[in-house]
């Protein structure tokens, strides 16, 4: 029996978890929670002037360093190949998921959501097997979603986004004390830098980019208290 306080994030690639989630699970584990995240490739496909094993082997060291900045558990990894998530064997997939689970037994699951915000078929693919992997737990979870309201991916420009209307989050946690953190494991995928010129944006920008991380509550088997886990473990009343 686990009476850790224990989530698990389920994604498709190194760096998936920094972004859009990575405040969140460092506040998270300042206040006791145990945070794994689970990655189901290496990214091998991340670093086109490299070799596919080549780019896993570096893109593993920058997750590691990572969770390491974000001061959660090192990294778990399943062996797919980046890319291929929505060609493999689900059920497999599911299963390999579900024996993380089993033996993590977080009360928490938090994934991509189901069009993987940014369409990515990898994303749409974890996001699945997350889903089918809590709904075969067991135990009771709560599953959240990554999400980006409408109205900021508006001010922002990030027209390529999947949104949602803004009255769909159930819980928006302001990453400000935890900045530093995330901030030095964006640095840490050292490899993905290219593709984020928001590092090179004005500081208002980057707050505005980065200092909000957004969740919906997409299903809970828990019991009321469970209305929003996350809110809770963050000790914030999240009105739901
Ligand atoms: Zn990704």
């Amino acid at each position: 029996m686990n009476d850790l306080e224990t989530l698990l994030a389920v994604f498709a690639h190194p760096d998936d978890e920094t972004y859009r989630a990575g405040g969140t699970l460092a506040l998270l584990a300042r206040r006791g929670v145990r945070v794994w995240v689970l990655c189901t490739t290496r990214g091998q496909a991340g670093i086109p002037e490299m070799a596919p094993d080549e780019a896993g082997r570096v893109r593993q060291a920058e997750l590691k360093c990572a969770c390491c900045a974000l001061g959660i558990e090192p990294p778990r990894f399943l062996d797919y190949r980046d890319g291929t998530l929505a060609q493999v064997d689900e059920d497999e997939a599911v299963a390999q998921v579900v024996r993380v689970v089993q033996e993590l037994r977080p009360q928490v699951l938090l994934t991509w959501p189901p069009d993987g915000l940014s369409g990515h078929p990898d994303h749409v693919a974890v996001s699945r097997w997350a889903g089918e992997a809590c709904r075969r737990a067991s135990d009771p979870m709560a599953l959240y979603h990554i999400v980006m309201p409408r109205s900021l991916a508006q001010t922002l420009g990030m027209t390529h986004l999947h949104t949602v209307p803004d009255e769909e989050i159930t819980l928006t946690v302001d990453v400000g004390p935890a900045w530093e953190q995330k901030l030095a494991a964006i640095r840490c995928h050292r490899s993905q830098m290219g593709s984020s010129p928001i590092l090179d944006a004005p500081e208002e920008k980057q707050r505005l980019f980065l200092g909000g991380e957004y969740f919906r509550l997409h299903s809970s088997r828990r019991g009321r208290e469970g209305q929003d886990i996350l809110g809770f473990w963050l000790g914030m009343d999240a009105g739901v």
